[in-house]
């Protein structure tokens, strides 16, 4: 069988000259040596000798050779063989005396558990896998019998660290149809491996010496539940993720930091929709709210949908009500980029139907009042857009401007500040891409992870060739 990759071998090492394999038995010098080719020795089981003079003068040993291919310290390889699933590794850790698997400490030897194999990175098509009998430890830390520590995987993981890691690499940079189908694995594996990088892989001092936070709401699973989400703004990633929206999720953020670090968030951005607001003014003495511009601008999009949706409703089997169709878009969308047929969707609507086209213009209004840089300017356009939303017999405009009128302070203390705009923004559509990407996780942990991978500052190393240099 191993006379089988025999071949391979010699193409991995990247010998140019032709191969000349021998399969003898003996052990002694061959003819092929002297040719600058390959000589091979079988010894009695499936141990074989190469020379590669490109390489070395000395003979390296399938197994030395396989060793350094893996890339993984304190690993020493046993035996290899060609089944059906691939390549088989028998493998051992450098170290004698045996580790648990969990803390880490030396602890007596108890048994042995039945073999197992972890998946590596593959080659090419193939699969290959390590496989190893794990010893069983009495670790009194632990208090139990726990199976042994491996150089190559984490505790309770059947794959490998470098294999974990391109799946972690590859998560972050692509679509989940790409990672299954280059790694060979099911979406729930990649979720489950990608909760295990985070988990070594996240900086534990993240949430020191936070100053100017952001806290938002995340809507999965068609708005039926809800992730809380906090971001640094200045190192520009989310540092907290938990289940729910309410004021009790973010008080469990703020008894996470503890009263010193909370005492130094100088800002705290939130969505004026949540019920933060009271956690933060029981828990954050210093902070100064800060509504920022995005949330007031989704109130005011939502607003204007609702007043569609009503139209569609009021007009349904007229042609008034047929040309409101695929007028979504138009009307959310800036201004500025809109499509030929959008601009004409939007005529439609100023000819047709008045109200709507008055929610279009207090939504667009509202936009240019933010724009103002100086406060003084911003406080008077947004007064008087207050007062043209609450006359506008527009229920869910006058409901907004409510809202609003009540939060003035946190949203003229964005114009103040005008910090945060493009960074939060630009943020929300991420972790929106990211929750899609996500779906079909099963529970929030998955999706926690998939946020903390691609917005937590993570940075991966997967065992990838650098590119030459030039
Ligand atoms: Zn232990």
């Amino acid at each position: 069988m191993t006379v089988d990759f025999f071949p391979r071998i010699a193409l991995w090492t990247g010998a140019k000259r032709s191969i000349r394999g021998k399969r003898s038995t003996g052990v002694g010098r061959s003819g092929n040596e002297a040719a600058g080719g390959w000589r091979a020795h079988g010894f009695a089981d499936e141990l074989w000798v190469l020379n590669v003079h490109r390489f070395s003068e000395v003979p390296v040993r399938v197994t030395t050779l396989f060793r350094r291919l893996l890339g993984v310290s304190d690993l020493l390889v046993e035996k290899v063989q060609l089944s059906e699933d691939g390549l088989v590794l028998r493998v051992r850790p450098r170290w004698r005396r045996p580790r648990c698997g969990e803390c880490g400490r030396r602890a007596p030897l108890e048994d042995r558990a039945r073999p197992r194999r972890w998946r590596h990175l593959g080659l090419g098509a193939i699969r290959l896998w390590l496989e190893y009998q794990p010893r069983r430890v009495l670790c009194r830390r632990c208090g139990g019998i726990r199976v042994e520590r491996v150089p190559w995987a984490v505790h309770q993981s059947r794959f490998t660290e470098p294999f974990e890691e391109l799946v972690g690499y590859l998560a972050q940079v692509t679509d989940k149809t790409k990672v299954t189908k280059l790694m060979g694995i099911s979406w729930a594996t990649v979720g489950r491996i990608v909760e295990r990088v985070v988990a070594r892989r996240l900086d534990p001092a993240r949430l020191d010496d936070l100053k100017r936070i952001g806290i938002d709401e995340f809507s999965y699973r068609r708005r039926h539940r809800y992730l809380t989400t906090v971001v640094d703004h200045e190192r520009r990633r989310i540092v907290w993720a938990a289940k729910g929206h309410s004021a009790a999720t973010l008080k469990a953020f703020f008894e996470e930091l503890g009263p010193e670090r909370c005492a130094k968030i100088e800002v705290a951005t939130i969505d004026m929709a949540g019920g933060y607001i009271s956690a933060i003014e029981q828990c954050l003495p210093r902070a100064r709210v800060v509504f920022d511009r995005f949330h007031v601008q989704r109130l005011v999009g939502d607003a204007l949908d609702k007043v569609r949706r009503e139209q569609l409703v009021e007009l349904r089997g007229t042609p008034e009500g047929k040309e409101l169709f695929r007028t979504r878009f138009a009307l959310l969308k800036n201004p500025w980029n809109l499509t030929r047929y959008e601009h004409k969707k939007l005529s439609q609507v100023q000819r047709t139907n008045a109200p709507l086209y008055r929610a279009y213009l207090l939504k667009e209004t509202l936009a240019q009042a933010l724009d103002y840089r100086q406060p003084k300017r911003a406080k008077q356009a947004l007064k008087e857009w207050l007062s043209w939303a609450s006359r506008s017999k527009l229920k869910p405009f006058v409901k907004a401007a409510r809202t609003i009128r009540k939060h003035m302070h946190g949203i003229l203390a964005y114009i103040d500040d005008r910090m945060t705009n493009g960074i939060v923004e630009g943020f929300n559509n991420r972790l929106r891409m990211i929750a899609r990407r996500a779906f079909g996780f099963h529970g929030s942990q998955p999706l926690i992870a998939m946020l903390f991978l691609c917005c937590g500052g993570i940075e991966l190393d997967p065992p990838l060739p650098r590119p030459p240099q030039t």
